[in-house]
């Protein structure tokens, strides 16, 4: 495999497990996913996960208060390597439907599926064997709380909503009103996420705070990049986790679930 990085004489120590937590368009998805290319970590978008089994739901017309047929559609969606090995794409009856998981329906209806406690404990392992074995940034609300408690590195990167707002609008190629509404929608999400009863949207007591607001995107990869450098010298020891020997690639989720 090659690498760009000093190759040192000890056995490489493991690669850091990091958790990415954050309010919707916090950045936590593009800022984690480009600081796990620049690493060759592997790196995954939880909340696709959320977005699948609710565009699921919407497309078979079950509503979120219907648990006993929400819970099984979680093993039939499923996440998908994009060519660097980021587990960003999406898989919902047998087609790749992470566009469709990106629109405004699924925004809107979202956070009242993941807050379904049955449905979120039918992902947790999922995630947990996901992030095994180290070499990953794994991104979502509840990652350094209830899913990776045991992260090496945690960060919560947050912004001001009207920020995050900007930037969704911006993204979208959205207008006045429809950015009034983005936000409005922002809003809405961030209070059902953070006052939800199970894994509510908080950081864990040892999360590093990273706040965006007036950082430029390059910026915040690299305060992430720098707190990520940091960890894999706590785990070497004091030497670099040099030779990427555990940086595995990965087609799609581990099989057999
Ligand atoms: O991160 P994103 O905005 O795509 O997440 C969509 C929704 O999925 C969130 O609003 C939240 O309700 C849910 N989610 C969650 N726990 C996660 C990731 C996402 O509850 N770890």
């Amino acid at each position: 495999m090659s690498s760009d990085r000093r190759p040192i004489a000890t056995p490489p120590a493991r690669l850091p497990v990091v958790a990415i937590d954050g309010p919707s368009s916090s950045g936590k998805s593009t800022v984690g996913a480009e600081a796990a290319l620049r690493l060759r970590y592997r790196f995954c978008d939880t909340g696709l996960l959320y977005r699948a089994v609710t565009w699921l739901a919407l497309e078979r017309g079950v509503p979120a208060t219907d648990t006993a047929a929400v819970v099984p559609l979680a093993a039939e969606v499923r996440l998908q390597a994009d060519p660097q090995g980021r587990l960003q794409r999406v898989e919902a009856d047998g087609r790749d439907v992470t566009t469709e998981v990106c629109g405004a329906p699924v925004d809107r209806s979202v956070s009242a599926y993941s807050m379904v406690p049955e449905l979120r404990a039918a992902l947790v392992g999922r995630q947990r064997d996901i992030a095994a074995g180290g070499g990953i940034i794994m991104a979502g609300r509840d990652i350094g709380t209830v899913i990776l408690p045991d992260a090496d590195l945690k960060i919560f990167l947050d912004a001001s909503a009207e920020e995050r707002a900007r930037r969704r609008a911006a993204e979208r190629g959205a207008a006045p009103p429809e950015a009034e509404r983005i936000l409005d929608e922002l809003r809405r999400r961030d209070a059902i996420d953070s006052s939800r009863e199970v894994a509510p949207l908080r950081a864990a007591p040892d999360a590093m705070i990273l706040k965006t607001d007036g950082k430029t995107f390059d910026q915040a990869v690299a305060a992430v990049l720098q707190e990520i450098r940091k960890a894999e010298r706590r785990l070497a020891g004091g030497n670099r986790a040099a030779d990427g020997g555990n940086r595995p690639a990965v087609p799609g989720e581990p099989h057999g679930r």
